[in-house]
């Protein structure tokens, strides 16, 4: 079993100690994960030690464990984005969208605000940013697809509909999509992207991937067996893992 986004960092609850990473690792072993990819928030990008990492992760022989990145993509920061992920040899880089506009839409007190909002006007505007980031050309796996839903609101139109320009440009770039377990743990309740769209992306033939969204050690692995089981039942074969940025297919084997 696979889980690339797991946050060692969480949002700066921690330092990057050896403890730490033991604390993580040790939770992937027993949790059965043997390919573990850090993804923390670039934001705090000044707080990481790879080479930490690496050391540690070298204690371990039954695991894999990688670098990635968790980017927050905004259309005016793809120039900034570019430079840091040419200032660092990271295994794999993940395009999250978590604004719109100056609106970060994710925190929990933004609640009230999806509501008010038009729902097929507010996934459109979301998905739109989706697109540009898989055409940015910056990214190997898109995070979170349909993020946009978790305080549950759900649009008039079909989310397969409003989704399909952002899938089509995912296909088109060669990227992969992860099954995020976390929304489980939001208010909706469910992993993203949901079953129907998970379907679409099967139908599509979008490679996937796997992610917990781990933000302390008790997280990790939280839910992946589930979703190994959610694609197998779709009748994805495949799983993808990454080195220096590209991917690896791993038989989805369970
Ligand atoms: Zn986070
Ligand atoms: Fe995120
Ligand atoms: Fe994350
Ligand atoms: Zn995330």
């Amino acid at each position: 079993m696979l889980d690339l986004h797991v946050h060692l960092l969480g949002h700066l609850d921690r330092k990057v100690t050896k403890a730490a990473v033991r604390e993580f690792l040790n939770a992937a072993v027993e949790k059965g994960i043997s390919y573990i990819g850090f993804a923390d928030h670039d934001l705090y990008w000044e707080h990481f030690n790879f080479s930490l990492v690496r050391q540690v992760g070298e204690e371990y022989p039954e695991l894999q464990v990688r670098i990635g990145l968790e980017v927050d993509y905004r259309e005016d920061r793809e120039e900034e984005i570019a430079a840091m992920l040419q200032a660092c040899p990271f295994d794999y880089v993940i395009g999250s969208v978590h604004q719109i506009g100056d609106w970060l839409f994710d925190y929990p007190e933004e609640e009230k605000n999806h509501h008010k909002r038009d729902a097929d006007k507010l996934y459109k505007e979301y998905f739109a940013i989706v697109e540009k980031a898989a055409k940015s050309g910056l990214f190997d796996i898109i995070g979170h697809f349909d993020l946009i839903k978790l305080f549950g609101v759900r649009p008039q139109t079909d989310v397969r509909l409003l989704a399909a320009p952002a899938l089509e440009a995912i296909k088109e770039a060669g990227l992969v999509v992860e099954v995020n377990t976390n929304g489980r743990y939001k208010p909706v309740q469910e992993f993203y992207p949901e079953y129907k769209l998970l379907e679409l992306i099967k139908e599509l033939g979008i490679p996937v991937t796997l992610g917990s969204d781990a933000h302390h050690p008790g997280a990790v692995g939280r839910d992946i067996s589930e979703a190994c089981l959610t694609l197998q039942s779709l009748g994805v074969k495949e799983i993808n893992f990454f080195s220096g940025r590209k991917s690896i297919q791993l038989p989805l084997a369970f």
